[in-house]
């Protein structure tokens, strides 16, 4: 009979709860670079097809293959969808300076002509212009530059607007609708490309850009699914809309991201920290992963070291009750990849048990009626009642071992399941480590057991709670109805 692989999901002598996603780029595309990263608590790795294709990717997805299996640890490869990014065209005169209360014209490149003002932005995508109205915001060069429509010229044509501030305006910066539903699809047809061919290299997981809808995500699940598989489906919210409509994104999604990069576009910097925690919040509760990104550290690019305000930044996201937390520039572009990895594993140390002990024991709702969902609950209860040594749990579809993750309990949790697909997707999840099962035995508890036996990480005397399910005669779908105090 097979064995099991030995788990691992100590760093150093840590139990690291929270996971880290790393961008990859030219500063860490060593394999070497990436091993020290897993081994610092990286779980996923995110590839950016706004910079990159399947081409360049696919030689990258098999180094981090040879790292799964030098370290043992499942890893999951997140392919990041560019999505409906947009942009300004042309600007006549490029760089200009744009004095406040300066009014300027934006259109269709046809309308450049217009005698209502010098300066003339021209926008290809004329759809963003339906249903514009006065004093509606627009926001240009990442939000450097605010403006507000005075008067619309030409129904979908030709706008004017006044400058709220000063600032440079040149040529194909980015442009934003704060606020404003777009009549524009989070696919793209460089999307649905980068996805199909994402899926041949073999990535396990689609992050979608620019979501506004339940809609969207349908749309990329219905793709996967005429690719003849599953993989998770992470909603990137950075849009105002998508936060409005983040409970009906959650039925749907299978992990959300609180894309502060251009969240922090559409909404003010100075609402986007109580939005970060609103959007944890909802996620926990739909026992969903949240992964918080963008800017985390972005000092380290060029420092050794961060800024106090990120550190702080970091351990907040994780007293928020983050999945994950995201590098970007750090790992893809930055000087100090690794060192940007260490110290959010440091920052964990000190902010995990803090949060831990200022939760006080794990959340259980008494009202909870859906009994596979209160047995997940009772599991942990019962894990600080026996001061258990972890929560092993079997999971054919993940729904148990995410119902017991966002109760946050203080034990480690070992999700088993026989779906690789499953297992990559638990690295998303707040201190689950992913166990890939064997088929036998065929009683899921027993395999359990197994597992326990097996594992070095559990002493004899110990004991673990497993919680699995074994059908009865009157149960229709199996799910979880056990929960064993299980000593080694
Ligand atoms: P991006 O997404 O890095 O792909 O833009 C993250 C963000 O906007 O924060
Ligand atoms: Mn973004």
């Amino acid at each position: 009979m097979e064995s099991f692989n030995q788990p691992t999901n100590t760093n150093g002598d840590m139990h690291m709860r929270t996971k880290i996603v790393a961008t990859l780029g030219p500063a860490s595309m060593d394999q070497n670079v990436m091993k020290e990263m897993v081994q610092l608590g990286v779980r996923v790795f995110r590839l950016n097809f706004s910079h990159a294709d399947a081409e360049y990717f696919g030689p990258v997805i098999q180094k981090i293959r040879q790292v799964e299996k030098d370290t043992g640890i499942p890893l999951t490869v997140m392919g990041d969808l560019c999505g409906p990014k947009i942009r300004i065209g042309e600007v006549k005169g490029s760089p200009l300076q744009i004095r406040k209360g300066a009014y300027v014209c934006l259109g269709s490149p046809a309308m450049s002509g217009t005698t209502e003002s010098d300066i003339f932005i021209s926008l290809d995508a004329l759809e963003l212009l339906e249903g514009l109205e006065a004093d509606m915001p627009v926001s240009l060069s990442d939000g450097m530059l605010q403006f507000k429509v005075v008067k619309v010229i030409e129904r979908d044509r030709l706008v004017l607007m006044e400058a709220l501030n000063g600032g440079i305006l040149t040529s194909n910066k980015g442009i934003a609708f704060p606020g404003k539903t777009l009549k524009l699809a989070a696919m793209t047809d460089k999307d649905r490309r980068d996805l199909h061919q994402g899926l041949d290299i073999g990535i396990d997981a689609v992050a979608l850009s620019f979501v506004q809808s339940k809609e969207d995500i349908e749309d990329i699940k219905a793709e996967i699914a005429r690719h003849g598989t599953w993989i998770p489906v992470v909603a990137k919210v950075e849009r105002k809309n998508a936060v409005e409509k983040l409970e009906s994104i959650l039925e749907v999604a299978d992990a959300i991201m609180v894309a502060r990069g251009d969240l922090g576009l559409e909404c003010s910097p100075a609402e986007l920290p109580i939005i970060q925690k609103k959007i944890l919040r909802a996620c926990r509760h739909a026992q969903k992963p949240a992964i918080v990104a963008t800017q985390m550290l972005l000092s380290m690019v060029k420092n050794p070291i961060p800024t106090r305000a990120e550190s702080t930044d970091v351990s907040n996201a994780m007293i928020d009750g983050a999945d994950c937390v995201m590098l970007s520039e750090e790992t893809a572009i930055g000087s100090y990849p690794v060192e940007a990895v260490r110290f959010i594993n440091e920052i964990a140390q000190y902010s995990e048990p803090y949060y831990l002990e200022r939760l006080g024991g794990p959340y259980v709702p008494k009202a909870e009626k859906n009994p596979p969902k209160f047995i997940a609950y009772s599991a942990c209860l019962m894990a600080d009642n026996a001061d258990s040594a972890a929560i092993v749990c079997h999971s054919t579809t993940g729904a148990t071992a995410r119902y017991i993750s966002s109760r946050r309990p203080a034990q480690p949790i070992y999700a088993m399941t026989t779906d690789a697909r499953i297992m990559r997707w638990m690295n998303f999840f707040w201190a689950i480590t992913p166990v890939e099962s064997p088929l036998e035995p065929r009683s899921h508890q027993k395999r359990a057991e197994k597992f326990v036996q097996e594992y070095a990480g559990f002493r004899p005397g110990e004991n673990v709670i497993i919680a699995s399910g074994q059908a009865t005669p009157g149960m229709g779908t199996v799910m979880t109805n056990e929960i064993k105090v299980y000593y080694k």
